[in-house]
């Protein structure tokens, strides 16, 4: 699997996943580069890119705030233990 290959599976899983912000069927693929990526898993010195789905309705005004809120939330440990 090429590099493209792989992008393009990323995608096709993402696009089945609800959207981010409404839960609704989602229409588009976003991605988001958290500035501490460490705290999302990637190894220190790392980037890492997240990918989410998001709808038509909310593409329009993304609220990134609350997608980075959401992602944090999701993708981190916080759930689970509490610092
Ligand atoms: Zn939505």
């Amino acid at each position: 699997m090429n590099q493209h290959d792989a992008i393009n599976e990323v995608f096709k899983s993402t696009a089945n996943s609800p959207c981010i912000l409404c839960q609704g069927p989602a229409d588009f693929v976003g991605t988001f580069t958290p500035d501490s990526a460490e705290r999302f898993g990637a190894a220190s010195g790392k980037s890492r890119v997240i990918f989410y789905g998001i709808c038509t309705a909310c593409a329009q005004e993304p609220d990134f705030d609350a997608i980075e809120e959401i992602l944090d939330y999701t993708l981190t440990d916080k759930k689970i233990t509490h610092h």
